[in-house]
């Protein structure tokens, strides 16, 4: 096989090259590792068929690359006898070439690759390319024979290490700037000089020889092996021309795949969703809405958050009724379309089935977890088709709404955002037209049994909607900017009635008046109280702005301010719902204000818990240690106000136990039949 001296008796065969087929052997070359790197970058870029999908296909490239290199320079080099190739050796020296492209491709994929990994990539990358050569080498058969120059034998393989070492270097350490069109030129152009300089190397070690009697005699008469040519030329050609064609016409699916389909799970996305609603009339929609999901994430990686969607999919998927169609439409929500009104009720009944199932934890990587979810439904029946879908959002979106597994059917007074628009659109009548109110709920010193003042709590019968609740209609019209309007009209509206009551000699009360946090420090909140207070001609004592603390916390500085100036006007303040937001002391210290309401949680358990007793008696010592007046809210039974009278002096209580709020008349008799128990 080598040839160390060249022996007394042979002919040597000396070849030549045509360069131009020599310079298309490189561009093959170059075109291979173009592809290669192509369909690297796609590992990257759409992980959807898997690192491993595109790392064949880049292999695939490569080794037929490789191989049409070889063919195509062998071609190019005429000696002056014929040669033919053994199919079995041609064929069977694709292999190496492709397998040494996948391991040297996988092993510089890998991110952080150090540089060991790389010097291995490198190793195997050019062993493959001169085992490669050399078993294609082995196909040739002719009337001469050859050896090889052990020199330029090793040489030729040390060639293809280091040159294959340092493209896939510069792969390996530029694969982010791949994306660059020149970055990705030179790096395929240097892969390709590789895989030639250890071919062109390679021949330059073969001596071709025929020994003793010299025969055939050499010629000036060159061959050029077409077929061969040909063969390399059109496979080299159509397999990377077919990659990349494939790997585009796959970029196109992907991208379809991904614009209408969910990767994690398969289902068809929000996309599709939208379509299929604007195109069809769902007979019913559901909404499952995961909640936490954040939760998961943070504690336990991403991994784990995905593999929560998962499961819960793929109980969606078999437990759905089959004639839903199923859409992952957010990352934490999936919806079932029901085309059909006429299965409303099935719909249902398996919704309520898969919520019940999911209350139990799933386990997950040996980790059993809960998931709070919630399902709102939707029928179309009764329901404007077009607001289906905004109306199911309002279930989950509903201030009320728990994750505690419930299926919630949507309904027109509590969630919708319909509901939410003709509030908006229906409030400056509400006002006009007395369809708001206002509502007045006594707070009594329970020592000495004297009221001392009023909240006003407002309340909207509504003409569609009926009576609806504050803690609905306050938000949305917070929301929306309408509470500034709204809480000037309840000041014009409540100095009103003090003038009334005023005027009919009747006791005046002291009353409360919620202000929003937004409006507090505005500087027209001060106008319209003053403006108020004069056109009624009634004292400013007689009013009192309860603010929370978490409305506040914000501007806090502003909301000092604006407390000493109410208070210099004569306006007293209260601080709200105390203890359910940030109770700072530090706060409460600077505020100027004069009560303390505090919170209803407090008293609900009181005295079963010991600890809500505990903190109860020691919020009202605090506020009393502070002079402020201490408001209970909430009170509701006996035992509570035993509790309450007996452990700390004179609270004055705000709740059932004493009165509901009360319109201004009841209010009247309230007082007067509470007066009358008194005597
Ligand atoms: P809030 O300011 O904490 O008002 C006290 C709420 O507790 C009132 O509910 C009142 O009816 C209720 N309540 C009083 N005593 C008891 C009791 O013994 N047991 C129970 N279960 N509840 C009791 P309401 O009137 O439904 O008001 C809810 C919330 O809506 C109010 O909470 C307040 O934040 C807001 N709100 C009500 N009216 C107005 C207003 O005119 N302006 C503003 N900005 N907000 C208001
Ligand atoms: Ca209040
Ligand atoms: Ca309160």
């Amino acid at each position: 096989m080598f040839i160390t001296q060249k022996p007394e008796d042979i002919v040597i065969f000396q070849g030549e090259y045509s360069l131009a087929i020599v310079f298309l052997s490189i561009v093959i070359a170059f075109l291979a590792s173009f592809t290669a790197l192509s369909l690297n970058e796609r590992i990257r870029k759409n992980g959807f068929f898997g690192r491993n999908f595109w790392l064949i296909l880049a292999s695939i490239a490569m080794g037929m690359g490789i191989w049409a290199m070889h063919f195509i320079g062998m071609s190019a080099f005429r000696l002056p006898v014929s040669m033919q190739y053994n199919l079995t050796a041609t064929v069977l020296s694709v292999f190496p070439a492709v397998m040494a492209s996948y391991l040297a491709f996988y092993i510089s994929n890998r991110t952080n690759s150090t540089r060991w990994p790389q010097v291995i990539a490198g190793i195997t990358m050019g062993i493959g390319i001169a085992l490669m050569h050399y078993i294609g080498m082995s196909a040739m058969e002719m009337d001469i024979k050859y050896a090889y120059r052990p020199f330029l034998f090793i040489l030729s393989i040390m060639i293809a290490i280091l040159v294959s070492y340092v493209a896939l270097y510069i792969f390996t350490s530029l694969q982010k700037f791949m994306g660059n069109f020149f970055v990705k030129l030179i790096t395929s152009l240097l892969m390709g000089i590789a895989v030639a300089s250890m071919h062109y190397t390679g021949m330059e070690a073969v001596v071709f020889y025929t020994e003793g009697e010299v025969f055939p005699a050499p010629s000036h008469e060159h061959h050029l092996n077409y077929r061969m040519l040909i063969v390399s030329v059109t496979l080299g050609i159509g397999v990377i021309l077919g990659l990349s064609g494939l790997s585009s016409l796959l970029d196109r699916y992907v991208d379809f795949r991904l614009n209408h389909f969910d990767s994690l799970t398969g289902l068809p996305n929000r996309r599709q969703f939208e379509k299929m609603l604007s195109v069809s009339s769902p007979g019913s929609l559901a909404i499952i809405h995961i909640h936490g999901l954040e939760k998961w994430n943070r504690r336990y990686g991403y991994e784990v958050g995905d593999e929560v969607i998962k499961a819960v999919s793929e109980i969606l998927i078999k437990m759905k009724p089959a004639f839903c169609i199923l859409y992952r439409i957010e990352g934490n929500r999936f919806a079932v379309i029901l085309e059909s009104e006429r299965d409303n009720e099935t719909l249902k009944i398996s919704m309520e089935r898969i919520m019940a199932m999911m209350k139990k934890p799933l386990i997950i990587n040996e980790k059993k977890l809960v998931i709070e979810m919630v399902c709102a439904l939707t029928s179309s029946e009764g329901n404007d088709r077009a607001e289906l879908f905004a109306n199911t959002l309002a279930v989950i979106q509903h201030s009320n709404t728990a994750f505690n597994h419930a299926v919630i059917e949507y309904d027109p007074k509590i969630h919708t955002l319909a509901f939410e628009r003709n509030l908006i659109q229906d409030i400056d009548r509400a006002m006009q037209e007395n369809e708001l109110y206002v509502l007045y709920q006594p707070k009594v010193c329970s020592s000495t049994r004297i009221v001392s003042g009023v909240e006003a709590l407002l309340r909207w019968k509504h003409s569609v909607h009926g009576v609806i609740s504050p803690s609905i209609f306050i938000p949305i019209l917070e929301e929306n900017g309408k509470m500034h309007e709204v809480t000037d009209w309840l000041i014009d509206h409540v100095c009103q009635q003090i003038k009334s009551w005023k005027s009919r000699d009747l006791p005046i009360f002291k009353v409360a008046i919620n202000i929003p946090g937004s409006y507090f420090t505005s500087p027209h909140l001060m106008e319209t109280l003053k403006e108020s207070v004069s056109k009624y001609e009634i004292h400013s004592k007689y009013l009192e702005l309860e603010i929370t603390e978490t409305s506040v916390i914000d501007q806090i500085e502003d909301a000092i301010r604006a407390v000493g100036a109410f208070k210099e006007f004569g306006f007293t303040v209260a601080l709200d719902d105390f203890g359910t937001g940030v109770s700072s002391l530090s706060y409460l210290k600077r505020l100027p204000i004069s009560t303390m309401k505090i919170d209803k949680s407090f008293v609900d358990d009181v005295p079963q818990s010991e600890k809500d007793s505990a903190i109860m008696k020691a919020i009202v010592s605090l506020g009393h240690s502070l002079k402020l007046k201490v408001v209970i809210e909430g009170v509701e039974n006996e035992e509570q106000m035993k509790f309450l009278s007996s452990n700390s002096d004179n609270p004055i209580i705000q709740g059932y136990y004493y009165s509901k709020p009360l319109d201004a008349r009841e209010l009247v008799d309230w007082v007067n039949g509470f007066n009358e128990l008194a005597v």
